[in-house]
């Protein structure tokens, strides 16, 4: 009888025996089995000499761990979910990947866990972060609301990649204060792969809540190709860089704040941070949905801008070129300077970054960025567009107009760094 997924099998190879469950898998070139440790591991099929069956699969027996007793010695962590690759777990029967989470769920599949902290796990939602809204982050921070009243040591929030930092720059604007870290992780292969960063990317941020005083909100995925380390970044600072490498993640125009060795377990601090306190926790979670983005591009007409206008739109982030350019200078672009002027001058507040990624945009510079400066366009600084663009929903949903204007050019939460260095630029 062939051995199906789920089943448990010992893997024959030309020099190793391995032996697990075994794993619906996507890599064509390998065989993937699930040790009795937790980890997935791929075996390269040209070696596979036999897969011999062992038991076949029995869905309790195989799903879920009893749940330990709660270890007073131990910090208890919360950990929410919000869908994503790493809330998912592999369906046997459909071979599928599904999200759903129970405590024992979670601790069958990453046992090291329990040996660390205590976890207790919540189920948010089941979504993939590409169709995250702002009524989600709400409901995310209500869940980190309770989490703290509760008095958990820290809280990891299970995200899918995509859009993982623009959430986590989100709830950093939302809090001020936090007595404790929150730590956003996600992972870029999905857990029926022998490559999947699920299970260190997990383990490293159980490590770091463990092990240190940290509060406020951050990222921690890989930060190198080898499953050796594990980044902590910046949560206003990060974006995914790479649809599929694991260490996708990176920190823009700022360092990581800690490194965890994932062999050694050893933490370094390669910055100052915020340390655990008792200060009274600030909530502002409403954010201001007449908000857009706008990349700008070779031969732009001012329609985009028109429609924001016509519609009331009270934000608009133009991401522009360089330093803060934009195509408003030739004759043919008039047009797209007169649609901006208009849309300010209706009451939009209009903030300029730069599609560099790289770099902080500069009102006084260019001559064409100043006419930008001079209708009442504001520089972003090196706040990344999906920062800014979250402050200015941010901003707009909590402050007066006013306030809005002024505070978007002060650092916050991070989010801007007036002393750029030569070492927070891609080698
Ligand atoms: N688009 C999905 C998401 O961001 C991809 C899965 C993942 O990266 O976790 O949720």
């Amino acid at each position: 009888m062939t051995a199906k997924p789920g089943d448990r099998v010992k893997v024959v190879t030309s020099d190793e025996i391995k032996e697990g469950i075994l794993m619906p898998n996507q890599e064509t070139d390998s065989v993937v089995i699930k040790l009795d440790n937790g980890y997935n591991v791929g075996i390269d099929k040209k070696k596979v000499k036999e897969i011999k069956l062992i038991e076949k699969y029995k869905e309790k027996e195989t799903h879920s761990e009893k749940k330990p007793k709660k270890d007073s010695k131990k910090p208890t962590i919360a950990i929410l979910h919000t869908g994503g690759t790493i809330a998912s777990k592999v369906d046997y029967k459909t071979g599928g990947v599904v999200a759903s989470f129970s405590d024992e769920d979670f601790l069958s599949m990453f046992p090291e866990v329990k040996d660390i902290a205590n976890v207790k796990t919540s189920l948010i939602s089941t979504m993939m972060s590409e169709d995250m809204r702002f009524s989600h982050y709400k409901k995310i921070a209500d869940a980190i609301v309770k989490e703290v009243r509760n008095n958990v040591d820290g809280i990891i929030i299970g995200h899918g990649t995509d859009t993982l930092a623009v959430t986590s720059a989100a709830l950093s604007f939302i809090f001020e204060n936090l007595p404790i870290p929150v730590i956003l992780v996600g992972s870029q292969r999905s857990s029926d792969r022998g490559s999947t960063d699920a299970a260190s990317n997990l383990i490293c941020a159980t490590e770091f809540i463990a092990k240190t005083n940290f509060a406020g909100v951050a990222v921690c995925m890989h930060e190198n190709t080898s499953d050796n380390n594990c980044a902590i970044l910046p949560a206003t600072k990060t974006k995914k860089l790479h649809t599929s490498r694991r260490d996708a993640f990176k920190p823009v125009n700022d360092i990581i704040i800690a490194r965890i060795d994932y062999d050694t377990r050893k933490i370094e601090f390669l910055k100052d941070y915020t340390k655990k306190n008792d200060e009274k926790l600030v909530v502002k979670d409403k954010f201001e949905d007449k908000v857009a983005i706008i990349k700008t591009y070779p031969n732009m007409f001012p329609d985009l801008i028109e429609t924001l206008t016509k519609k009331k739109y009270k934000g608009l982030v133009l991401e522009a070129t360089g330093l803060g350019q934009a195509p408003t200078n030739i004759k043919e672009n008039i047009p797209n300077y007169n649609a901006l002027k208009k849309f300010i001058n209706s009451g939009g507040v209009v903030v300029l970054t730069s599609q560099c990624i790289f770099g902080a945009v500069h009102g006084d510079i260019y001559v064409n960025c100043r006419r930008l400066g001079n209708i009442g366009a504001i520089f972003g600084k090196d706040m990344l567009p999906e920062t800014a663009f979250i402050k200015l929903a941010w901003l707009l949903g909590n402050y007066k107009k006013d306030e809005v204007k002024e505070l978007l050019t002060k650092n916050l939460r991070g989010e801007i760094n007036e002393r750029l260095m030569k070492d927070e630029f891609l080698d």
